[in-house]
């Protein structure tokens, strides 16, 4: 087995991603993935459309990686030159692999092939080529003893099966040892200071594994990392969630509304809710959480002080001069109230009214004054007020993130806890 460090380069190629007019998304994620499967990526690099650009750029890498990996160019039209490139670069003929033609053949058995897609059978003589579950494009695999290169195709659906069938036959056993174990620990509730100073020396530098936090929208995540032994993980995620307790939600890629939908169906509860400020974002969020019909009903999106009226049955006059307003504790429990009122199956209500901004804020309500409310059948309802930080976009994400944690506590028990950007009334 080779244990030393093996390096690989990343090229990406399409006149689209070098114009700006496309994402390069398929080099983070092979980063990502070759990093645990323990290479070092020492460079991503990106070119054009061009034969002998990518041509020079696959021999550069080819000289200071032991991998390479290069993605696009593989379609069937003349815009698409890594074949003809990586010919080049082995100083071989373009062939006809035979396989490769049988496997198009069937792809457009019920459809005529158009003969431009013959082009992606070919291959240069040396390389071989690695089928495409998905698509037309098979990828390309030349093997040297010092240097593999693979040619993958452009689109991320294509891109990735195929690079794990690559990593599975090609390359894990050999790095097996240099691998990088990492996981996510996500928690929701704490700021990231905070979550800092309880996890304390867990994250001296030096340590193995390295925990590191990153916070993003109100989700703070520590991410773990160490080479070998996937079994120190373990340990050091209980420590962690020993320190931090209740605000741990998941770990990898397990999101909030997935484990609010999961408790609810746990505990053979459903919610509903009412929305002003986020649009039905809420509702969004959670129905993107796989088997969310299980545990969300559905919900209200109240934008004006009618729908309020009319839907939830909020008072009238609270939205009279001498009222609250829409924005107001009161204005937010009776939208809770209403939910439960008008979906007498649910267990749980969620209800966000708010200013959302630029527009519409006062002096006395800033933009990002947001005030929730969760309601159930057995307490009363718990109401807060918020002053988010952000762009319109922003706020209305805290929204929905706070209103998900507030449920999440309420459904884990969780003991009292302020939460990130929550204000006491007063302090207004
Ligand atoms: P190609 O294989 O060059 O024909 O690429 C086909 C499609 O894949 C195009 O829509 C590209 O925009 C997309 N694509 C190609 N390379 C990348 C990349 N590095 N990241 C994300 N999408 C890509
Ligand atoms: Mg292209």
């Amino acid at each position: 087995m080779n244990n030393s460090l093996q390096t690989a380069g990343i090229l990406a190629i399409g006149d689209e991603l070098v114009l700006g007019q496309k994402l390069d998304t398929n080099s983070q994620w092979l980063a990502s993935r070759l990093t645990e499967l323990g290479y070092e990526v020492i460079t991503h690099q990106l070119v054009p459309d061009d034969q002998q650009t990518i041509a020079d750029a696959i021999q550069t890498l080819m000289a200071n990686a032991h991998l390479v990996i290069c993605t696009g160019g593989l379609g069937p039209t003349l815009d698409d030159l890594t074949r003809q490139s990586l010919a080049d670069v082995l100083n071989d003929k373009l062939v006809t692999d035979d396989q490769a033609i049988a496997q198009l053949k069937a792809f457009f058995k019920d459809i005529p092939m158009p003969k431009a897609n013959l082009a992606q059978a070919l291959r240069p003589a040396h390389a071989v080529c690695l089928t495409n579950p998905v698509g037309t494009a098979p990828g390309l695999l030349y093997k040297a003893d010092s240097t593999i290169i693979a040619c993958l195709p452009g689109p991320p659906s294509e891109m990735m099966p195929m690079f794990d069938q690559l990593a599975e036959h090609h390359l894990a056993q050999q790095h097996a040892d240099n691998a990088i174990h990492q996981r996510l620990i996500h928690t929701v509730s704490m700021g990231e200071s905070e979550l800092a100073t309880k996890l304390g020396s867990l994250m001296d530098r030096g340590n193995d594994p390295a925990v590191g936090t990153t916070a993003s929208g109100l989700i703070v995540t520590c991410r773990l990392r160490t080479t070998g032994n996937r079994a120190k993980l373990d340990l050091i995620e209980n420590q962690i969630r020993q320190h931090l307790g209740d605000v741990v939600f998941g770990v990898d890629d397990q999101t909030l509304p997935q484990t609010i939908i999961s408790l609810l169906k746990e505990q053979n509860q459903c919610l509903a809710a009412a929305e002003s400020c986020t649009g039905g974002m809420l509702g969004a969020l959670l129905t993107a959480a796989s088997g969310s019909s299980d545990a969300y009903e559905g919900g209200w999106i109240t934008y004006t002080n009618e729908m309020k009226q009319k839907c939830l049955g909020v008072p009238a006059d609270i939205f009279s001069q001498q009222g609250d307003g829409a924005v107001s504790q009161i204005c937010a429990r009776y939208m809770a109230l209403g939910v439960l009122k008008h979906a007498p199956d649910v267990h749980h209500a969620l209800a966000i009214t708010g200013i959302a901004g630029p527009c519409g804020a006062t002096p006395d309500k800033p933009a990002g004054t947001v005030w929730i409310a969760h309601a159930s059948r057995t307490s009363e309802p718990d109401v807060r007020l918020f002053h988010f930080k952000g762009s319109r976009q922003q706020i209305r994400r805290y929204a929905c993130i706070s209103a998900l944690a507030m449920l999440h506590r309420a459904l884990t028990h969780a003991a009292p806890r302020r939460l990130v950007f929550e204000r006491t009334p007063s302090e207004d």
